[in-house]
């Protein structure tokens, strides 16, 4: 493996933390990584410079005011050196890092969750079985969350290369949902609603313990499903996140294979369910066998008490 090029993840303007983490991954193989950071203001890049990194180049363009996998794709890969490409395993990045690997022919792993020099495990068969891929040459690699430590920031030594004139955008319209809560994919702690809260306003217990711990609110797919107001950026499991926190606390949800996909290598889990013979209790680390609208005020008053 020749180099690799980090594809720094941005939210809100600013370097993710994850970004910290795919430095990590990236010596992990051997390598030291170049970061490229897509933006719009190039001094966000000041901000990703870490130990054991290379040059950080800011990747400046209109296009990357809203997420269109083509533009980005295409203004990434005139920018980026070559080498093996990681991001993190967010659905954003990864669907680019599919984009740019398509461009220069790269063989893709994603949602790797542990690497040997060049050798790259994760997770098949929506959870059920691992397999360990070795690189012969360079690939676009995706990582998780939580996985590797985050290095240490250091100063960044930024070049800009501005793609502005370069890369003309296909977005149209974006229609955001505005939400200051932490992403699902990146929360050290989660909070998640099933089907058994009944309603999307129910929630709010969640919300309100979710403040108290510094957390973020996940779903499962029956409860996207059956409310609009819970929307699909929640949703944990197969077919929507892949998170792995320190702790999850499942509520209202009876841990379906296709949810556990999304979650059963958080650290602690803990299982609020009515029914005893919920499948979700096989996987807790603790449970709890009652109602949440009986458990959710007890546990938000006493988690209020411990954090005051
Ligand atoms: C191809 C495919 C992909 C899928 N992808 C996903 C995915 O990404 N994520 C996902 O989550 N699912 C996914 N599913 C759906 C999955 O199979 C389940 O249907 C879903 O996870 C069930 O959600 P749930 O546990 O919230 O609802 P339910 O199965 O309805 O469970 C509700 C639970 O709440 C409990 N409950 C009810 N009332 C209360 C109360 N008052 N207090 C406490 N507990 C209560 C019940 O005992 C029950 O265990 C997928 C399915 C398919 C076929």
């Amino acid at each position: 493996m020749s180099e690799s090029i980090i594809i720094a993840e941005t939210s809100k303007g600013a370097v993710a933390p994850v970004t910290a983490e795919l430095v990590s991954a990236a010596i992990a193989m051997g390598t030291t990584p170049t970061i490229i950071v897509p933006c719009t203001d190039s001094s966000i890049a000041d901000n990703a410079g870490f130990e054991g990194a290379g040059r950080t180049i800011a990747v400046k363009g209109g296009c990357f005011e809203n997420y269109d996998a083509s533009s980005w794709a295409a203004a990434i890969d005139a920018a980026a050196p070559a080498g093996t490409l990681l991001a993190a395993a967010t659905p954003q990045s990864k669907d680019l890092l599919a984009r740019v690997a398509a461009r220069r022919g790269l063989a893709v792993v994603q949602d790797v969750v542990a690497i040997n020099g060049s050798n790259l495990t994760s997770p098949i068969y929506s959870g059920k079985a691992m397999q360990t891929v070795a690189l012969s040459g360079d690939a676009a690699v995706s990582v998780r969350a939580n996985i590797f430590p985050a290095a240490n920031a250091s100063g960044a030594d930024v070049s800009v290369v501005d793609q502005s004139g370069d890369v003309a955008t296909a977005v149209q319209e974006i229609i955001a949902r505005a939400s200051a809560r932490l992403d699902v994919a990146e929360a050290n702690i989660i909070i998640s609603g099933g089907r058994g809260m009944g309603s999307p306003d129910n929630f709010s217990h969640l919300e309100r313990i979710a403040d108290v711990l510094g957390a973020a609110v996940g779903a499962s797919r029956a409860a996207v499903d059956t409310w609009d107001d819970i929307p699909h950026s929640m949703q944990v499991g197969q077919t929507g996140k892949t998170v792995n926190p320190n702790l999850y606390i499942a509520v209202g949800i009876s841990g379906a294979i296709q949810h556990l996909a999304g979650m059963r290598s958080s650290k602690y889990i803990v299982a609020i369910n009515k029914d005893a013979d919920a499948p979700i209790f096989a996987h807790a680390d603790y449970g709890i066998v009652a109602t949440w609208e009986e458990t959710l005020p007890v546990l938000e008053s006493a988690l209020s008490a411990m954090m005051a």
